[in-house]
């Protein structure tokens, strides 16, 4: 049977897939293989999991949390997912700082390309990393800790360095967390107000399908404590009076609860629950990350090509993510913006539309996420990455024979 990612428009083409059951196994596997390549819970929208040889799912490997109080970090088997994490976390008293949109992802997958949730000061989740054991080509592990020479460059590493098998990343003590939807924000206020509307909770995120004056939903997560009180008015905005789906049409079932009622932190911080599919299901994403300095004009010319873009879409997302030193981070070198479009499954209306995206963005240096759809062919990412040719040499010294390279690194000119 024909395995697909998540959204089923990408179908693998690796010839084998393996779930092994022990590390010992990985480690043969790996050892044993050419080509090998890391495939986490298959969220990600185009070909950069697959390989021309052996997929390897972590989904086999003993469950593992271990939380270090002391230390304040918690050591997962890399194949968990972040909902299964979290609630171990918080029964324990403990918390991440941030989390993506859906709790249904991989730790190891969403470390390694970069996935972000929002918040002016929330980095993106690779950011919480403080080690990670990677199966290398020849199937030894080796350990990469916060402070060594090359663990900038090995954290969001998109599969290229190795299968990674064990995740460290910071913890905090638990919070809770309150969560408010207001409507119809005037995108003039918005776009007059941005750093303001973005700072008004710890995490905010516009969403809109570009039509008509005014943002149609702005959720914001906040922590809550004693002077926490829900806004009414919000910049011209007013609460929602029930609890909403941002996509039309969908059943506000699978969101996380909102109208202020506050809860634990992994129960508001991402937008869809655990046990409901998130988002749509038949959908197609695309985001581009630009610095935040240049996100008001950036937003205008996305604006300018609303005709283009609305018929395609089911919704769209802004958010902020606090910049880090990971060297192919999104946010590397500075805070940014992420433009996210969640598109109909119009495969082809889509990727004929890809083009004039990236050209009206690129003007502002936006960086593509790595595991959605972006134009292919749009010319050389390395500009883009001031620590790109780093990152290469790495490749070349840590998987000399191109055991891990797959044709997404080859397109992209990051296969060592
Ligand atoms: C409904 C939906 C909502 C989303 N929301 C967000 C969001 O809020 N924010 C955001 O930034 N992104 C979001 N994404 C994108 C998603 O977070 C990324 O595509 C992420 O990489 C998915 O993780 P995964 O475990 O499915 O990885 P996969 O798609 O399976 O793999 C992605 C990459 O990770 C590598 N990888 C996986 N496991 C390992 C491992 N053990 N060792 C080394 N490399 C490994 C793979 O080789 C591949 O290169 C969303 C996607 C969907 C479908």
């Amino acid at each position: 049977m024909t395995l697909t990612n998540w959204s089923g428009n990408y179908a693998y083409r690796a010839p084998t897939v393996r779930h092994p059951r022990s590390v010992e196994e990985l480690s043969e596997i790996v050892a044993s293989s050419a080509h090998v390549r890391a495939l986490g819970s298959r969220h990600s929208f185009n070909d950069l999991a697959d390989g021309p040889g052996t997929l390897v799912a972590l989904d086999g490997l003993p469950p593992s949390v271990r939380i270090d109080a002391g230390a304040r970090t918690v050591t997962v088997s890399a194949g968990t997912r972040y909902g299964t994490l979290a609630q171990q976390l918080h029964e324990a008293g403990w918390a991440l700082g941030n989390l993506a949109s859906l709790p249904h992802i991989s730790v190891a997958g969403a470390v390694a390309t970069a996935t972000h949730g929002s918040g002016d000061r929330s980095q993106n989740l690779a950011a919480a990393v403080s080690g990670l054991v990677l199966v290398g080509p020849d199937g030894s592990s080796r350990r990469v800790v916060r402070g060594d020479d090359d663990f900038a460059g090995s954290v969001v590493a998109l599969g290229a360095l190795g299968i990674a098998v064990e995740v460290s990343l910071d913890i905090e003590p638990t919070y809770d967390v309150a969560q408010e939807v207001h409507q119809d924000l005037p995108w003039e206020t918005a776009l007059a107000n941005l750093d303001d509307v973005t700072s008004s909770a710890g995490s905010v995120s516009l969403f809109t399908d570009w039509r008509g004056s005014g943002i149609q939903q702005v959720w914001r997560k906040t922590r809550v404590s004693s002077s926490f009180a829900p806004r009414a008015e919000f910049y011209g905005s007013t609460p929602a009076a029930a609890q909403l789906h941002p996509l039309p049409g969908i059943d506000p079932v699978h969101t996380t609860a909102q109208l202020a009622s506050p809860g634990p932190w992994h129960e508001r911080l991402p937008h869809f629950r655990l046990d409901f599919t998130p988002s749509n299901g038949a959908e197609l994403q695309t985001e581009y990350l630009v610095p935040r300095s240049s996100a008001v004009e950036a937003l205008h010319a996305v604006r300018a090509l609303s005709d283009q873009i609305a018929p395609l879409l089911q919704v769209s997302e802004i958010r902020t993510i606090a910049g880090d030193d990971l060297w192919l981070s999104t946010a590397f070198g500075g805070d940014h913006v992420g433009i996210h479009f969640t598109w109909r499954p119009l495969d082809d209306l889509v990727a004929a539309l890809l083009p004039a995206l990236a050209a009206a963005l690129a003007p502002f240096a936006a960086r593509p996420h790595w595991g959605k759809l972006f134009a292919d062919g749009e010319g050389d990412l390395a500009h883009l990455y001031p620590r790109w040719d780093d990152f290469r040499s790495l490749v070349a010294r840590t998987d000399p024979d191109g055991v891990f390279r797959n044709a997404f690194l080859e397109r992209h000119g990051l296969s060592g």
